[in-house]
């Protein structure tokens, strides 16, 4: 991600990325193509432009996103096994997959497989909970947070909801001296 977003030659990325900015704010604010032409133009150019950004990404694929649904320890090894839920695709059926991994980890959490044996939390960016408005699960990202002292605001990918948790306002601070 760091090289898509900074190495100059990927500079496309970032003015890919821009343009579906555009695109989208000019849609909610009934801004953008008016006529059929101009329509057809801009839905042609947007579907490349989303083709391109997908193919810049497709190394993400290489690299599961799991939500730890269950653990418990393994009897006489120094394992714990893990009911896990393979974030893929916008079917809310996700695959369920059942791994071991060699350290406790949080559950209700997501995490990036690395490799086999190293997974990073993706908490507090990307926190799942239950939406009490739709009453089923979406998956948050981290949309507002005005430092230290205050809740961070977040926003489902799935319907947009927004939730306040001061737990993650306060996870946010303690990453800061990591970022630095
Ligand atoms: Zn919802």
């Amino acid at each position: 991600m760091h090289f898509l977003w900074y190495e100059r030659s990927r500079r496309k990325f970032r003015d890919r990325v821009d343009q579906l900015i555009v695109a989208k704010n000019d849609f909610k604010r009934d801004r953008g193509p008016k006529t059929d032409e101009d329509l057809e133009k801009a839905t042609g150019n947007l579907a490349t432009i989303l083709a391109e950004c997908l193919g810049d990404l497709a190394f993400l694929t290489e690299y599961p996103i799991r939500l730890v649904r269950d653990l418990t320890g393994v009897r006489n090894r120094p394992l714990v096994a893990l009911r896990t839920l393979r974030i893929m695709g916008d079917h809310p059926g996700f695959k369920q997959e059942e791994l071991t991994y060699p350290l406790p980890l949080m559950k209700n959490d997501l995490y990036i497989e690395m490799g086999a044996d190293d997974w990073i939390p993706l908490y507090p960016f990307l926190v799942p909970r239950n939406c009490p408005q739709c009453k089923t699960r979406e998956i948050y990202f981290v949309d507002k947070w005005q430092g230290r002292v205050s809740p961070a605001t977040f926003k489902s990918f799935e319907r947009g909801h927004t939730e306040e948790e001061s737990g993650v306002g306060l996870a946010l601070a303690d990453w800061q001296p990591h970022s630095e």
